[in-house]
């Protein structure tokens, strides 16, 4: 409360723009921490919720079920990676936030083991620079000496972290590492291709390819958390499409609901399913979030599933990321500026420090976008529906911003 600059008031939203208090209207680089794929106040999604919002706001899902939901979970196992084949993801569990559903898969895993029997198979690996959430298990799984948890070591669960395999040696000794470890490690959880509130960082498919193959060889749960790369963000509907894998249990949250409203889930194989199917009540997985398949988020989130069916979402994802290569790529030459990366309709301009990020915000605000860097990067993940015109001013401020960071000193 003391070191941030007051946050501004937002009177309404409208497409890729954001308007504020004082009259002043920002074009959004960043959805709303990337849930406003179609952009804000998109008119089918708002019709679908008013209708929903008329029939029923919300019923309980312990004993009842609605159509919102059922139709939600028909539908995300006809789309989720491996729709048809015998690896599917046809088992959907519904909660109300991406940290929840992130729970939700550890606790799966564990479980998962305990039930058949390997009860030491409590433990997971994951992956430096990775983010999967703000709730205690859901931290034990991120990088340990990022800014947000660090100051959390030794009060939360100690996970197994090591560097992302990438070289043939790296990815050997991960294989070793599970190899020698199944007698304790439950499951492996990764961002495919993109390592979001982390860094922005990004591996290769065949990283990402490799890494799910030797999960597959020691038989060790392969957790997929898609919170903020699915729903067409990296280029394809989910990224682990890119490397034509198949997790066992995959996270999605954020842009399931189009940012209109909180949902998450935790997609589940049959061979996971199966592991909870039992005459004996114990072996059942208990999880009960009060707002599950809450069914105005649920008909919010089927509303923006439509609006991915023509295919012309993912058509601006495409142009999205042309635009960014070519208008981010004058970062390069500035000095203080390390690397410039683009996939999909994510732009990350990464700086060789952190290095007056409140004074990168500020300038923001006053070129009229809205774009907030974090750690040691600038970075925009626009709407997909915003216009070249507006995607041109957000790279424009990116540029000129960067440009008068560089020559500013201290
Ligand atoms: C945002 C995010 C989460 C947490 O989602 P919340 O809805 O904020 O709880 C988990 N994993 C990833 C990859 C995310 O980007």
């Amino acid at each position: 409360m003391q070191t941030e600059a007051p946050p501004l008031t937002v009177v309404e939203t409208c497409g890729a723009q954001i308007k504020l208090a004082e009259g002043r209207w920002l074009i959004d680089g960043i959805s709303s921490w990337w849930t406003a794929c179609h952009g804000y106040n998109h008119e089918h999604i708002v019709e679908a919720m008013q209708k929903q919002l008329d029939d029923m706001p919300h019923v309980m899902f312990g004993g009842l079920t609605h159509e919102p939901a059922l139709q939600l979970a028909y539908r995300l196992s006809t789309i989720l990676p491996g729709a048809g084949s015998p690896e599917a993801l046809s088992h959907i569990f519904f909660s109300d936030s991406g940290s929840v559903a992130v729970e939700v898969a550890l606790k799966m895993s564990v479980q998962f083991w305990r039930n058949k029997g390997a009860e030491k198979r409590n433990r997971f690996v994951a992956f430096q620079h990775a983010y999967h959430g703000d709730t205690t298990g859901a931290m034990s799984v991120c990088d340990p000496d990022e800014g947000m948890h660090a100051l959390f070591k030794g009060a939360i669960p100690e996970q197994i972290i090591i560097e992302l395999p990438q070289t043939a040696d790296q990815l050997s000794a991960f294989e070793n590492l599970l190899a020698g470890g199944q007698s304790e490690i439950a499951g492996v959880i990764i961002e495919p291709l993109v390592q979001g509130a982390g860094g922005m960082k990004f591996h290769a498919a065949e990283t990402l390819g490799a890494i799910r193959e030797i999960c597959a060889r020691s038989n060790t749960l392969f957790i997929a958390d898609e919170i903020a790369t699915g729903f067409g963000r990296t280029g394809t509907l989910f990224a682990c499409e890119q490397a034509d894998i198949v997790p066992d249990i995959m996270c999605i949250g954020k842009a399931l609901t189009g940012g209109a409203i909180s949902m998450a889930a935790t997609a589940a194989s049959d061979r996971v399913f199966n592991a909870f199917l039992s005459e004996d009540e114990k072996s059942a997985f208990m999880h009960g979030p009060t707002y599950m398949a809450n069914p105005l988020a649920a008909a919010a989130a089927n509303a923006s599933i439509d609006l991915f069916e023509d295919g012309t979402a993912l058509e601006r994802v495409a142009l999205i990321e042309a635009q960014l290569k070519e208008q981010l790529e004058p970062c390069r030459e500035i000095a203080g500026v390390e690397d410039v990366r683009v996939k999909g309709a994510i732009g990350v301009i990464q700086m060789t420090e952190p290095r007056n990020i409140n004074w990168l915000r500020q300038r923001f605000i006053e070129e009229n976008v809205w774009i907030r860097p974090f750690g040691d990067i600038v970075y925009l993940m626009p709407p997909f529906i915003i216009n070249t015109d507006e995607l041109t001013a957000l790279t424009g401020a990116v540029v000129t911003v960067m440009n008068e960071w560089s020559k500013k000193t201290g």
